[in-house]
């Protein structure tokens, strides 16, 4: 199989992840949802390597929460250029998020790209005004509809051919496949498949970018099946989306990171 070589063995014993990414989309719906939402992540224990993505109207006061933690603050968007004079109505800069203390930018992800619009030039864009804002880009990459294994692999593949062009190699970069028909937090996923495709996109990244870039899985996770996909050596990590929003999934979560 190709991508064997990049990351070739199976461990059920190995079940605890680099990173976990929390992308809370557009909720909860109120700030003291927000807040007790957050008061779950922080009462969880560990929290090396959790990035909580809020929406940006909370970002000030989770970032006033997280403050004696070590938990990481990630944003869910970025303007894709710098504009002179800032023309660019509505977006939210790469300077601006890193200022304020964001680290971690999500990236190309599907509601973006298939519900507003987002393309390849934006994805490209953003990466390169995240990196260079000294941020760490979150990049998700993903079929759109269930298909064959080798169609799945091209479109993901030309994804990170187009999106990481400009990447550099000398920042950092993560990377989420996140196959879009799993999302929704309760899609039936195979994770070998899932398994395999990282595989891929690691050997992809190891070759055109740079050697061990961390790649995460995205789509329909859960406590329950999070040790499925992180008991491969190549799952470095999780994006949560739905269980993202539940406690008693955050702490059981979290409780994973290593
Ligand atoms: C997501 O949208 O990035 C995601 C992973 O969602 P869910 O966990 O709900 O499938």
């Amino acid at each position: 199989m190709v991508g064997m070589e990049a990351c070739s063995w199976y461990d059920e014993e190995q079940t605890t992840m680099n990173y976990l990414v929390f992308n809370w989309k557009m909720n909860p719906g109120t700030r003291s949802d927000a807040d007790k939402l957050m008061r779950a992540v922080i009462k969880s224990g560990k929290k090396k390597n959790v990035i909580v993505a809020p929406p940006f109207a909370y970002l000030e006061r989770i970032k006033k929460m997280i403050q004696k933690t070590s938990i990481a603050l990630g944003a869910q968007n970025v303007a894709f250029s710098q504009p002179s004079g800032g023309m660019l109505t509505g977006e939210v800069s790469a300077s601006m998020l890193s200022d304020f203390g964001v680290e971690y930018v999500i990236i190309g992800h599907s509601e973006r790209r298939y519900q507003l619009g987002e393309d390849d030039v934006h994805v490209r864009g953003k990466v390169e005004m995240v990196q260079k804002a000294g941020m760490v880009p979150v990049v998700c990459v993903g079929e759109r509809h269930n298909m064959s294994f080798s169609r799945a692999k091209q479109a993901v593949i030309r994804q990170l051919f187009a999106g990481l062009k400009n990447a550099s190699p000398r920042k950092k970069l993560i990377v989420a496949y996140e196959p879009v028909w799993a999302i929704g937090g309760d899609k039936d996923v195979s994770p070998s498949r899932a398994v395999r495709m990282i595989m891929e996109i690691q050997t992809w990244l190891d070759r055109r970018v740079k050697k061990n870039v961390p790649v995460l899985y995205g789509g329909s996770v859960h406590a329950d099946n999070a040790d499925d996909f992180l008991a491969h050596r190549c799952v470095k990590g999780l994006l949560v989306g739905s269980a993202s929003l539940n406690p008693k999934e955050v702490s059981a979560l979290v409780e994973k990171v290593r």
